[in-house]
């Protein structure tokens, strides 16, 4: 039985036909066009809370939350005024400006090693920024990422990148030069002996590993207890850095991201998603001497006309500041509510699965067993999964369409959303089943 308001896609279809004569794929981020899942990508028209409404009129409730910035829900009354305040004095200044410096203070405030932020407008501009320091910093050329984790579509970092490109089947992206990729040493996750080796081989070579704070982008899977301590010293013996991703785990998996769970410091932390509240608001930090080779201090360059906008830092700040203890303890309720649930009914339908945690954040394996790196994680039924989502879909639940992303809840998620994933999960799960 359908929960949605109409099965009715229509306005959808006749957009996404349009918006394929005018943009590739009628997207503009790859994985919307719901190629591995089949159907017709719903154009949201507005949201509200917990809940997207799309053009056609279906409400569904949304366990995407925008990848992860909508941590409060959407049009959450206090980020609301704080925008349109904010908007109401002004879009873009192209100077100093307030908010900018209330945003970095609270960021520097919640995670004690980070000295000084630089504010950028996404995850991929903090992590590439973040590259160039530690590269400038150490003079050295080589960077060290885990096969599974996700940093943007930074040329340097696409190779073995999980989400998009596993979603899509692809190794790498075309149009990386040989000389850029070249830089780049790729390895499995959690796996300590091919660090050693790695850094064995071209210890002197290598200026900074980069790594998910605890990978979200191959699905969720945290780093084994060790590992994380094992890059800080490895990175350290060899005088290179290490860089803790926390785009996605920001803010999210604690009040002072994964950092404020695992606690080993890093040399530099990139932020983004929730930060800016749904707006394009990122950043990268850490420690003082180090940000003191960035621009115009020091000869590592880095701008950014919209860098530090005032509606977006607005944006960030307010949800920030609304990111309270009871906030985070209502995510951890919801989501387990959830998982637990999506463990019954795919227990019940006899489909193999794994559910895997970084604090609150969670996905679900369409595979038995434990998934410690990406060749686990694209061990995947991908088909389950993707007839899994359209039964969820049909029944008025957005996940993100792919099986390897993290499925988020928001502060907003209430009885009425929490309930209405509950009673779709049976039936998908059967789908799921084949059955
Ligand atoms: N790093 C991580 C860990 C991410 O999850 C993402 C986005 N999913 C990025 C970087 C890139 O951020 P953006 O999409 O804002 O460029």
């Amino acid at each position: 039985t359908s929960r949605s308001t109409s099965a009715s896609t229509a306005r959808s279809d006749a957009l996404i036909e349009h918006a394929r004569t005018v943009t590739p794929g009628g997207v503009n981020s790859p994985v919307r066009a719901f190629r591995a899942v089949g159907g017709t990508p719903r154009f949201i028209a507005s949201a509200q809370g917990p809940w997207l409404t799309d053009v056609d009129g279906n409400r569904y409730v949304d366990l995407i939350c925008s990848w992860g910035p909508m941590i409060l829900g959407h049009r959450h009354p206090d980020v609301l005024a704080a925008v349109t305040a904010a908007a109401d004095k002004g879009f873009s200044f192209g100077t100093p400006s307030e908010n900018e410096v209330a945003l970095a203070t609270e960021i520097v405030g919640r995670i004690e090693p980070v000295e000084q932020v630089r504010l950028v407008s996404s995850g991929t501009e903090a992590t590439m920024s973040a590259l160039r320091l530690a590269r400038g910093a150490t003079g050295r050329s080589k960077v060290v990422k885990f096969a599974g984790c996700y940093h943007g579509h930074v040329d340097a970092l696409l190779a073995s990148a999980g989400s998009g490109l596993a979603t899509f089947a692809l190794p790498d992206s075309a149009g990386v030069p040989a000389s850029s990729a070249g830089e780049t040493i790729v390895l499995p996750y959690n796996d300590v002996a091919a660090v050693e080796a790695a850094f064995a081989e071209h210890g002197d070579e290598i200026a900074c590993v980069i790594t998910e704070a605890s990978p979200g982008n191959m699905g969720v899977v945290p780093p084994a207890p060790g590992f994380t301590q094992a890059l800080r010293r490895i990175t350290r013996e060899h005088g290179a850095l290490l860089i803790s991703d926390e785009v996605m785990t920001g803010f999210r998996c604690s009040a002072a991201g994964w950092f404020g769970l695992e606690g080993v410091v890093p040399d530099l932390f990139t932020f983004g998603k929730v930060m800016g509240g749904g707006f394009p608001a990122a950043a990268f930090g850490g420690r003082a001497d180090l940000m003191a080779q960035l621009s115009p201090d020091g000869p590592v360059y880095q701008a950014g006309t919209l860098s530090g906008n005032p509606v977006a830092t607005a944006a960030g700040l307010a949800t920030l500041q609304a990111c309270t203890p009871e906030v985070y303890s209502h995510l951890d309720q919801v989501a387990h509510t959830i998982a637990d649930a999506a463990h019954d009914a795919l227990s019940a339908a006899g489909v193999a699965h794994t559910i895997q945690w970084a604090g609150s954040m969670f996905s679900v394996f369409f595979r038995e067993g434990e998934v410690r790196s990406y060749d686990d994680a694209q061990a995947q039924d991908t088909a389950a999964f993707g007839r899994f989502f359209n039964s969820m879909l049909d029944q008025g639940v957005h996940l993100p369409p792919s099986a390897f992303e993290a499925w988020f809840v928001s502060a907003s998620h209430d009885d009425e959303a929490v309930e209405a994933v509950l009673a779709a999960l049976p039936a998908a799960a059967r789908a799921a089943s084949g059955s």
